[in-house]
């Protein structure tokens, strides 16, 4: 029997960039302790005072369907965050409740696309991306942005493209550069969608993670709100990953068109999942802070580092749990330099070259393990590539 080519296509071939985690793990199967710089996750888990609201939510009975846009207590929630920290004033028919930002960006590129409408899409780039156009039917189109621009995206490459694309989705903070664009970028590519009539898809999921900068949210720019789709989460801020909770922010119809497709896949999110999602966005910004703060603290152990030597440079790291090196000097690409730091020394970190062509001759590190073992071994990713550059 034949599968359809949107099921088999998805994933566009070739390698999915995940070989060094899976050598990893292999590593780790037969007892080798090694340090995890790969994965995009907290090192905590989800606090205990969020998982008491999502017990008693559920011992109270709210474990039957739950409205499929989302309970209007979260709705309420999330529209007040937005408003409060966009100044645009954002309504609950503005929210879909998604279950993680990752069903929110397809829904986004559900509500915008027609088959074989041309999406752009920034590299380096989130590993989901091309694959998730793919699936609500679009030809994934790559723009690069450059290591050497701090990997803020330049008009220029929106303009070879623009006027045969359909959408343009950008992330900042950005995963896995860690740049977080400036109010000159952003302006230039809100000029940028307008001039080509794009659809502007933010994906925001870090935007309680910036060390350096300010998070501006497009949305909030003069002309935007009608063309822009907000895709926000709950899994980097609170640190509920598992608990699949995100959201999209939107024009009412497109929310309601949005809130269609809901109820033809997902059928909405558990309400006891969301009404912990309420309780954890009633702490403020308080508890954002002390979710983001370890981020904060390694990224300073990354910046000392970096101050005592010469050889790898580091792409401004702004924001988000991830820093991007520059490995160039040593010789290597991303994928050698990671497969040998995983060998010689069992660190593993992300070849660049997984995150597309724009990344080459880098690797990404996670800052997410427990402080002294960052530190030490961020230390041991320095001192190996120095060792290799000085060779070469
Ligand atoms: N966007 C970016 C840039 C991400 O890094 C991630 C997760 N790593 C997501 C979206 C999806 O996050 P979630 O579905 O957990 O909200």
């Amino acid at each position: 029997m034949e599968l359809s080519k949107r099921i088999t296509g998805l994933t566009g071939g070739g390698s999915d960039g995940w070989g060094i985690l899976y050598a990893a793990r292999a590593l780790e199967a037969k007892g080798q302790y090694v340090a995890n710089l790969t994965i995009g996750e907290h090192d905590i888990r989800t606090q205990d005072i969020i998982l008491d609201a999502m017990h008693a939510a559920a011992l109270g009975g709210h474990t039957g369907y739950a409205s499929v846009p989302g309970t209007d207590g979260l709705r309420h929630s999330v529209a007040q965050r937005i408003t409060q920290r966009t100044g645009v004033k954002t309504e609950p028919e503005n929210v879909l409740i998604t279950p993680g930002g990752q069903a929110a960006l397809f829904t986004a590129h559900m509500a915008v696309l027609d088959p074989g409408d041309r999406a752009l899409f920034v590299d380096p780039y989130y590993a989901t991306y091309p694959g998730t156009i793919r699936g609500a039917g679009g030809v994934p189109v790559p723009i690069a942005a450059r290591s050497e621009d701090g990997f803020q995206l330049g008009t220029d490459a929106i303009d070879n493209v623009g006027a045969d694309a359909t959408s343009l989705l950008i992330n900042s903070p950005n995963n896995p550069t860690g740049a977080v664009y400036s109010s000159e970028t952003l302006h230039a590519i809100s000029e940028a969608c307008r001039r080509y009539d794009l659809w502007l898809i933010s994906d925001e999921v870090y935007d309680t993670q910036v060390w350096d900068g300010t998070h501006i949210s497009p949305r909030s720019l003069s002309g935007m709100a009608d063309r822009t789709l907000v895709v926000g989460s709950l899994s980097k801020s609170h640190a509920m990953t598992g608990s699949r909770l995100g959201w999209i922010i939107g024009p009412e119809d497109v929310i309601e068109h949005a809130a269609n497709l809901a109820t033809h896949t997902t059928y909405g999110v558990p309400g006891y999942i969301q009404d912990a999602g309420e309780f954890a966005l009633a702490q403020g910004s308080a508890l954002e802070n002390e979710i983001a703060a370890p981020f904060r603290r390694r990224r300073q152990i990354v910046l000392d580092t970096l101050g005592r030597q010469q050889i790898v440079k580091s792409v401004p790291a702004q924001g988000a749990m991830y820093v991007m090196l520059d490995i160039r000097a040593t010789g290597l690409d991303g994928e050698s330099f990671a497969s040998a730091l995983l060998a010689e020394e069992a660190i593993a970190v992300m070849p660049g070259e997984s995150f597309g062509a724009s990344a080459a001759g880098h690797i990404r590190v996670a800052m997410t393990l427990p402080d002294d073992a960052f530190s030490e071994a961020f230390a041991r990713v320095i001192a190996f590539a120095t060792a290799r550059a000085n060779a070469a």
